[in-house]
């Protein structure tokens, strides 16, 4: 399995916003992962917190930290020859 290798073209990629974090919790239950996501934050010191309190709930022990950034994609403008 071989990925075709990308194709230069003039989209450019901005960030648009602030990055955000997120705990999604990963744990396996009955062979999928359990899939619950915290409220997204601009700080990461929630994420813990969240995690611990999941955790006691549910006895779940795999999580993920993630963190987010929107971003949107334009097209450059052509560069004029000198
Ligand atoms: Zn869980």
């Amino acid at each position: 399995m071989t990925s075709p290798t990308p194709v230069p073209t003039r989209k450019e990629i901005q960030i648009t916003g602030i990055r955000r974090h997120v705990a999604e919790c990963v744990t396996s239950v009955k062979d999928s992962p359990c899939g619950a996501r915290s409220n997204s934050w601009d700080t990461a010191l929630h994420l813990d917190v969240w995690i611990r309190a999941h955790a006691d709930e549910y006895e779940h022990k795999k999580f993920v930290k993630r963190t987010e950034e929107p971003v949107n994609v334009f097209t450059k403008p052509a560069k004029r020859q000198p």
